[in-house]
């Protein structure tokens, strides 16, 4: 299935059913799973074969879900999370601990800000944020001898930004660490974040995967190309025997599959923060169409960047589609097929202008969520980011004044004239 295209995968992908089985994936709406003898009941606890014993660490329609993930990236294995920011927490807390360090851009999703910033460093991880746009040079200069990845997101949540993941795996490599990216919201339909030298990948599947707002979850993906055991001194709680393991070493025991066996037999075990398996099979729903989804997203949304790019009233608009945009170079690098429906402006006028604006939207709605199939709106400054001081907020490359608006799937003709009507009840002073 993996040499498929992604359409393909997308509808087929992860579950083959046998002669006889359901087509469709079926929900294991169970939390224990039944064995003849003792004996193989040990062998599973002991990872000395695979099986499935309490859906707390794993659950079938969870794996063949997290398979066509896995498959879409490029990547030998994958897991779902109760959320995304368990995913992130998850992805960096099997290869951290106390003591240890890590580095991120700083143009990432308000919650991973806050993950990384203020929650890691009360269980001993540091982070150190670094401007993605800065030299080789600035962000080489913010790894230390405990660092232990690179973070950043290819498409950031909310300034969409685009992310040079090929540059920043140069730098992780040079530095004996792995790249992860979160690569929410170009979904592997637009950019597979592997093929240029990431290592791990996350998702908040809430997103576009799951397209509907329907359930909240992540997933983590693996590419098998990190090589723990060349730097195991960095990575003991792969490299090195695991005492609650029976003295176990994950990257000698399974190789490329060390990563996400170690994150699920340890973390998921202790933390268990697993997705449910009705919430992974919505999921699945959603994959089903998620490149036809994609496709309109994209179209919708350069529509609409058009004419908000050409608009006398918007001050500014950050949208990698744009041919004058900073990071369209980038895109067509990364994104070549288009990158998410998610765009960032800014009205000319006051924040009092940007709220009539949003107030007066009819179609369009203020939620706070974002990519899915009805098109949103959000002012991340009192919203999401409202923990964030001012000075966080342009760090983190958000504008006080910063409307993320998320294209949905209807048709353009009616949004166009939403917002061309909001745009007019705003009264907007064109100075
Ligand atoms: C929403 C989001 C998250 C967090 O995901 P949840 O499913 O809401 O926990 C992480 N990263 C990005 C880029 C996001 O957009």
């Amino acid at each position: 299935m993996g040499k498929n295209k992604p359409g393909t995968i997308c509808v087929q992908g992860g579950w083959q059913p046998k002669n006889g089985e359901p087509r469709q994936v079926p929900i294991y709406q169970s939390t224990t799973f039944k064995y003849d003898d003792s004996d193989q009941m040990a062998r599973l606890f002991d990872l000395k074969e695979s099986g499935y014993f309490y859906t707390r660490l794993a659950n079938p329609t969870n794996d063949a879900v997290a398979m066509k993930v896995a498959q879409l990236e490029g990547g030998v294995a994958a897991m779902l999370t109760s959320s995304g920011q368990a995913a992130n927490f998850f992805a960096v807390f099997n290869i951290c601990e106390a003591g240890d360090h890590i580095v991120s851009a700083n143009t990432i999703y308000g919650g991973t800000y806050n993950l990384f910033g203020v929650t890691l460093p009360k269980m001993g991880i540091e982070c150190t944020f670094v401007n993605p746009d800065a030299s080789d040079e600035e962000i080489k200069a913010a790894f230390r001898p405990n660092t232990k990845c690179l973070f950043g997101e290819t498409i950031s949540n909310p300034g969409g930004n685009v992310f040079d993941i090929e540059r920043f795996a140069n730098i992780a490599h040079a530095h004996g660490v792995p790249l992860i990216v979160d690569n929410t919201f170009a979904t592997p339909v637009n950019c597979r974040p592997f093929e240029w030298g990431a290592d791990i990948v996350t998702h908040s599947t809430t997103k576009y995967m799951d397209g509907h707002g329907t359930a909240v979850g992540g997933c983590i993906v693996d590419s098998g190309n990190f090589d723990w055991m060349a730097h195991a001194d960095k990575f003991p709680g792969l490299c090195t025997p695991d005492e609650s393991y029976h003295g176990l070493t994950y990257a000698t025991a399974f190789g490329k599959m060390a990563y996400i066996t170690k994150a699920t037999a340890q973390l998921m075990r202790d933390l268990g923060s697993i997705q449910s398996p009705q919430n992974a099979f919505l999921l699945n729903m959603g994959l089903e169409s998620l490149h036809v989804r994609m496709q309109r997203h994209c179209e919708n949304a350069q529509r609409i960047a058009e004419f908000l790019h050409d608009d006398p009233r918007v001050g500014w608009i950050n949208f990698a589609g744009l041919p004058d945009n900073k990071y369209y170079p980038l895109a067509q690098k990364y994104l070549p097929h288009g990158g998410c429906g998610v765009i960032a402006f800014g009205l000319k006028g006051s924040r009092e202008e940007a709220i009539r604006f949003m107030d007066s939207l009819k179609l369009i709605s203020i939620v706070t969520h974002v990519a899915d199939a009805k098109t949103c709106v959000l002012h991340p400054a009192s919203h999401t980011h409202r923990q964030l001081s001012d000075e966080q907020l342009r760090e983190a490359g958000i504008a006080p004044d910063l409307i993320r608006l998320s294209v949905g799937l209807e048709d353009a003709d009616d949004l166009l004239a939403d917002i061309r009507q909001a745009l007019d009840a705003a009264d907007i002073k064109q100075a």
